[in-house]
């Protein structure tokens, strides 16, 4: 499989995760609609099983590597949505899952990725102690390491993502997609270019740890210092190794921008108010970009990908708390 996605590994991908991930909808936000004088549709992404579109991108990869070498189980250090994701399929596809964690990891982390069916193993007392130990899980023990982006089936699994979008609505204009590692808006815009070519593409990140963007500029993989941000799924490096998405977000991508906490609370809460829907700062990126940047949409046809839901309800509260509503 070559590193960029082709239109036939994204229509493999989509067979092949067609059980179990949702085919999810496109459905158009009114206040959005409204609010930018165009026609806004949502990708909604937080509706799959695991509250997030990891799973495709995991299933796809679990697909590929069925017959020989799941046996042993499958591994991976993440505490977010693709920890989450590699839980839960793991038990799905007949094999285990075993995540580990930092000690610092909160309580009610380890318990939902334990209720995703997973074994949990807490090791050290930093991700990088945590990393460590998966790798020697699939080195000692066969465990297969399921990487999060930089994978050319974890790719082809986030790309259908774009097909869907094209079957939906194929004189898309212009998509909003949220940016870190790059796998969701490499495998998306591989499947929009390859149908569509005049649909503009547009990256996400928040202001804090926009690593994709700074090694797009940098034309290397570059290190960024990480903050706080309401955008955490986007947090994380693209790996000074980057063997695919770095080339492949800069061969698909129109343009990219950055978006401030405020913008991101308040797409986040407006989403919640008005289109009555709870979802996490990673997935209201796009909705932050339209209003903190003039980006030309008037009566045209625009999709946001709203990427998972992985939110404590209580960060709501308190964006809806600080406003004068
Ligand atoms: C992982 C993730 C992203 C970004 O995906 P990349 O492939 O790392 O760019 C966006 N939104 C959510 C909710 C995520 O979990």
């Amino acid at each position: 499989m070559s590193s960029t996605s082709s239109l036939h590994d994204i229509f493999l991908a989509a067979r092949h995760i067609k059980d179990l991930a949702l085919r999810t909808p496109l459905v158009p936000s009114i206040s959005l609609s409204r609010r930018f004088d165009a026609e806004v549709l949502l990708k909604l992404e937080n509706l799959q099983p695991t509250g997030a579109f990891k799973l495709r991108g995991v299933l796809n990869w679990m697909t590929a590597h069925a017959q020989t070498t799941l046996e042993k189980g499958v591994t991976t250090a993440s505490t977010g949505n693709h920890g989450r994701a590699v839980a839960w399929a793991a038990q799905r596809m007949g094999t285990h899952a075993t995540i580990c964690l930092s000690s610092l990891v909160p309580p009610n982390k380890v318990a939902a990725i334990e209720n995703m069916g997973a074994k949990v193993k807490i090791c050290g007392h930093s991700q990088d102690d945590a990393f460590i130990e998966a790798q020697r899980l699939a080195h000692d023990d066969g465990m297969q390491l399921i990487p999060p982006f930089d994978d050319p089936y974890v790719i082809a699994g986030q790309g259908t993502i774009g097909l869907e979008l094209m079957e939906d609505a194929p004189d898309l204009d212009h998509v909003f997609i949220g940016l870190s590692g790059g796998g969701l808006l490499g495998g998306i815009g591989s499947a929009i270019k390859a149908i569509n070519p005049h649909c503009r593409i547009t990256g996400v990140s928040p202001l804090e740890g926009a690593a994709m963007i700074a090694s797009l500029e940098a034309g290397r993989p570059v290190e960024v210092t990480e903050g706080a941000t309401l955008a955490d799924s986007l947090g994380g490096g693209i790996g000074m190794d980057n063997r695919h998405t770095l080339r492949l977000v800069h061969s698909v991508m129109d343009d990219y921008c950055q978006v401030s906490e405020n913008a991101i609370g308040s797409a986040m809460l407006a989403l919640f108010k008005d289109d009555k829907m709870l979802v996490e700062g990673a997935a209201a990126v796009g909705a932050a970009a339209l209003e903190e940047h003039a980006f030309d949409i008037q009566g045209k046809r625009v999709a946001l990908v709203i990427s998972g839901n992985n939110v404590d309800p209580a960060v709501i509260t308190r964006l809806y708390a600080a406003t004068n509503h």
